[in-house]
């Protein structure tokens, strides 16, 4: 870290190897003949028959609401053509049974039911791929939120729900087989996490399963059997699943689960979980969904998964590249598990229906359900989709732009099996955070971590946009947040600074034991010490604690003194907690050389109900002491007052 504008220095990267991928020298030869300028390292030992899959469920509604998707080509071409020839070889579809309204509004979501599957199986097969058939078991989405149970079926009891699963089932996989769709793999409900079709009872989960499977069999004896579930993450939950399955008995082949990088924990633990599934009851395991966000930017006016906040973990930078990088260590994970049969993208084909406004894009959504809901799912889900209801969430994890045009990253799945030498060359600038101190110096890094094509990482000079107005600006605007926009060769960093305004007190929070403090005990209590117990305490793991068996034996004070101060405003606040305690007088206090300036009242109740005395506006003279405290007095009880202090603070207001 140094100090704050940069002079520009020379950078360490030759220039022509600065810009972006697809840029660089020679691209244009390359795409002449088929190549592509993506970076894939291959991955090793792929079988022939792996799974490389693509949840394509809105297709048909997206092509209603007129968009229209392009070959790498740049023709006008059907994107299960291209899918096909980018090295899909699985299209996945959700089937729900019911998810129209009474006068036959569709709730959205490509209003998927079994017909919506059948043009879709076609079309896959039509291109050599087999269909993954997502039964929902339910008239609209079902994931860990929700497993609600079709309209139709809601006054059943388990064995009829049980006979009409079986029912459904039955005759969706035979219109899908009449219509010339390849099933190849049939799923018993969507990220089953604890719910199905309106059921918790895991008894009742598994007799729905087991009729679910049973129609399979019958149907489709070809097909293999899934059973789906989402949040690796959590502790034991897979093993967890896996033995009540294996102890129900239900017949099953793979063990599928939902793996979102930015949520759901490393592909460390991802391949630990499936592969102690795999090991213990030799099930087929995959990665049913899984996806990534090529651009922050939303296209269709309504809010996106992902994006530019923070709370997600971004191990890849959103760029064409980053989601291929995503893509192949996803495949790379399962491909390396005992009986890893596949990797399958969600959606990766729901993009913008191309509206200039949010009102042109609803109007398609409400016609032809290319939104995530429509307005008339508030019939089913009211408290969700009946309000938050609206377009494509995902269309920033899409394969296609805006327009319909595959993106590079598209070829992913068939340079797997190759690999391929795009250049080596930086991709991203990662974003930094950082704090500083008001009355401190703001020193931003001279570098920033370039994210290489490779997701390798180096370092790079960088330039910030930080002039003397914004300068001023973050030392005098208190505690806030401040984006400062940087140039690091050809690449846009982004420091993101939070302005802090510093505690001036030693040991505020009474982590390092009394130090800097000073206790008075004036009545003789008992207990008067600081306590390492993280329950009492505010934060961390210590606070000061005072307790005393006799009645009126607690009376005492509690304080620091800062020197040197500078001439200035300054505000005080602390906090208890405690009980027993009679007729108690508690104050917080500042001194001014000695002197009592402030004092700000303070009660206690009882255990957790912490109380917080704030004095602000504290002037004090260039030179003077200024001391803080808290002062306790109980009396009146029959004894045994107790009490917990903690985070003391004193700040320089601005
Ligand atoms: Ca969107």
């Amino acid at each position: 870290m140094r100090k704050h504008r940069i002079l520009a220095m020379a950078l360490l990267l030759p220039l022509g190897l600065l810009g972006a991928f697809g840029c660089a020298v020679g691209a244009d030869a390359a795409e002449e003949a088929g190549e592509s300028s993506l970076y894939v390292e291959k991955v090793d030992g792929l079988p022939k028959d792996f799974i490389l899959g693509m949840d394509a469920s809105s297709v048909i509604a997206e092509e209603d609401s007129g968009v229209k998707y392009y070959g790498f080509d740049g023709r006008e071409r059907d994107v299960f053509a291209t899918l096909a020839d980018s090295g899909i070889t699985h299209i996945r579809v959700r089937v729900w049974n019911h998810p129209y309204d009474a006068d036959g509004n569709g709730y959205g979501g490509g209003n998927n039911d079994i017909d919506k599957a059948v043009q879709i199986g076609r079309r896959a097969a039509q291109y050599g791929m087999k269909l993954i058939v997502d039964f929902h078991y339910s008239d609209f989405w079902a994931d860990p939120a929700k497993q609600m149970v079709p309209l139709e079926w809601a006054d059943m009891d388990i064995a009829e729900k049980s006979e009409a699963l079986y029912a459904f089932t039955r005759e969706s996989l035979e219109k899908l087989n009449e219509a010339g769709a390849a099933v190849g793999m049939v799923q018993l409900g969507n990220e089953t996490t604890g719910a199905l079709c309106g059921e918790t009872d895991w008894d009742n989960i598994l007799t729905l399963m087991a009729s679910g499977s049973r129609a399979v069999r019958e149907t489709c004896p070809e097909a293999l059997v899934a059973v789906h579930f989402t949040n690796p993450e959590r502790g034991g939950a897979y093993a967890d699943y896996a033995r009540r399955l294996d102890e129900f008995g239900l017949d099953y082949d793979v063990f599928a689960t939902s793996y979102y990088p930015y949520w759901h924990g490393t592909l460390e633990n991802l391949s630990s979980v499936l592969g102690q599934v795999a090991g213990t009851y030799g099930k087929k395991v995959m990665v049913m969904e899984t996806s990534y966000a090529y651009t922050a930017e939303d296209s269709d006016f309504s809010g996106n998964t992902i994006g530019d906040g923070g709370g997600v973990v971004k191990n890849y930078p959103y760029t064409v590249q980053g989601q291929a990088n995503e893509v192949r260590d996803v495949i790379d994970t399962v491909a390396r598990i005992e009986n890893g049969i596949g990797v399958v993208y969600w959606e990766g084909t729901w993009i913008s229906v191309g509206g200039s406004t949010r009102a042109e894009n609803a109007a398609l959504w409400e016609e032809y359900g290319s939104g995530w809901a429509s307005s008339y799912a508030a019939v089913y889900d009211p408290d969700d989709a009946g309000r938050y209801y609206g377009g494509c969430a995902v269309d920033n994890q899409a394969f296609f732009d805006p327009q319909g045009r595959p993106l590079e990253s598209l070829r992913v799945f068939g340079l797997v099996r190759t690999g391929n030498d795009g250049p080596v060359v930086p991709d991203a600038a990662e974003d930094v955070t950082m704090t500083a101190d008001v009355s401190g110096e703001i020193a931003l890094p001279e570098t920033v971590s370039a994210i290489m094509t490779d997701n390798s990482r180096q370092e790079v000079p960088v330039q910030w946009e930080l002039d003397d107005a914004l300068l001023e600006q973050m030392r005098t605007g208190g505690a806030k947040t401040y984006e400062i926009t940087g140039r690091a060769g050809d690449l846009t960093a982004r420091c993101f600074v939070d302005m802090v305004v510093s505690d001036l007190l030693v040991n505020g929070g009474f982590e390092d034991g009394d130090v800097g403090w000073t206790a008075t005990d004036l009545a003789n209590a008992d207990e008067l010490y600081v306590e390492d117990k993280q329950s009492d305490s505010l934060t961390g793991t210590k606070h000061f604690h005072f307790w005393s068996a006799a009645a009126n034996s607690v009376e005492f004070t509690l304080e620091q003194t800062v020197e040197g101060l500078p001439a200035g405003r300054y505000a005080y606040s602390v906090s208890i907690m405690g009980g027993d305690c009679g007729e108690s007088e508690i104050y917080a206090y500042v001194k001014l050389d000695g002197e009592t300036a402030a004092t700000a009242p303070m009660t206690i109740t009882s255990y957790g109900e912490w109380d917080t005395a704030s004095i602000g506006d504290i002037e004090a003279a260039e030179g003077q002491s200024l001391t803080v405290g808290v002062y306790v007095k109980c009396a009146g009880a029959g004894g045994g007052a107790w009490g917990k202090i903690d985070d003391a603070r004193l700040d320089p207001v601005a």
